[in-house]
């Protein structure tokens, strides 16, 4: 079997500025507490809580006046608020391609457009932008699946405005539109449609390297990561089989019967340095 690396892996851009943030608040105090986990990655995460980083998933478990840290995620305006008026200091990591989603919704909200989320509802992120929606004054509605637009809530052919989870599987954001473009023929999207840069180009290099001979994928990251649990559904329905591991020690469970080429991805929150021991493990 050959093994390789799919291009690119490590950590996204978001990623790396939310750690950067964290270690730059645990150096300058003693008490920082993060909102929700930081990245969805357990290796992160559990490096961090070893390092002093106290994890809550209420703003109600943090003590008035200490440190507070966003998550890459992002948080709706209400929480931000409710820290400052405890008189936290704020340290906010949350993704620039998250943020940009949040203005996005805001401008949607000023121009009276009932918002449509693209997403999980129960993801942390999407829980922050609708309650961005919310706080803007727009009506908002969550859709998981092309099959969901059917049950919005606003008028059939009413413009809407969309925006997207960052790290939906690009075609699944495609059949959502395609779905909306239907019974909302008007709607406003931007552009990208929000999947975010690094999600799309793993996304991408997936797909290339099933349709290039790939048999086997092993995707590496945790459950909780919304990037990488696509990258296994999109390497599947590219026709590869598909394992999916955190970290080298879960690879004594795994076999690769038959597989002539493997693949080795991650999500955008999985450290560098665990794909590389994946890799060596696999090696051996
Ligand atoms: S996966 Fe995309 S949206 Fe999420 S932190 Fe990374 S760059 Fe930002």
């Amino acid at each position: 079997m050959r093994v390789e690396a799919i291009e690119p892996h490590g950590f996204c851009s978001g990623v790396t500025m939310a750690v950067k943030k964290a270690e730059q608040a645990l150096a300058a105090q003693d008490e920082v507490y993060c909102l929700h986990d930081l990245v969805h990655n357990e290796t992160v995460v559990g490096k961090m809580r070893v390092r002093g980083l106290r994890f809550v998933e209420d703003l109600a478990e943090i003590p008035d006046g200490k440190t507070v840290l966003f998550s890459a995620h992002g948080i709706g305006p209400a929480v931000r608020q409710a820290a400052l008026a405890r008189g936290m200091t704020v340290v906010d990591a949350t993704c620039a391609f998250v943020a940009r989603v949040h203005r996005q919704v805001r401008t949607y909200a000023e121009r009276g457009l009932p918002v449509v989320v693209v997403g999980h509802a129960k993801h942390v992120e999407v829980a922050g932008v609708v309650a961005e929606a919310q706080d803007a004054g727009a009506q908002v509605a969550v859709v998981a699946e092309a099959c969901e637009v059917a049950t919005l809530p606003f008028p059939v052919g009413c413009a809407v405005g969309v925006v997207c989870q960052t790290t939906l599987s690009g075609d699944v954001v495609q059949e959502v539109l395609a779905a909306l473009r239907v019974r909302h023929p008007g709607f406003e999207t931007t552009p990208s449609a929000d999947v975010c840069t690094a999600t799309r180009d793993r996304q991408e290099a997936v797909r290339a390297f099933v349709a290039g001979g790939g048999d086997g994928v092993l995707v590496l990251g945790s459950a909780s990561s919304s990037n990488t649990r696509r990258l296994a559904e999109i390497a599947s329905a590219a026709g590869a089989k598909v394992w999916c591991a955190v970290d080298e020690k879960d690879l004594e469970n795994l076999h690769f019967p038959g597989i002539a080429r493997l693949g080795v991805t991650s999500g955008a929150s999985t450290p560098e340095e665990v794909f590389a021991r994946v890799l060596a493990e696999l090696e051996k």
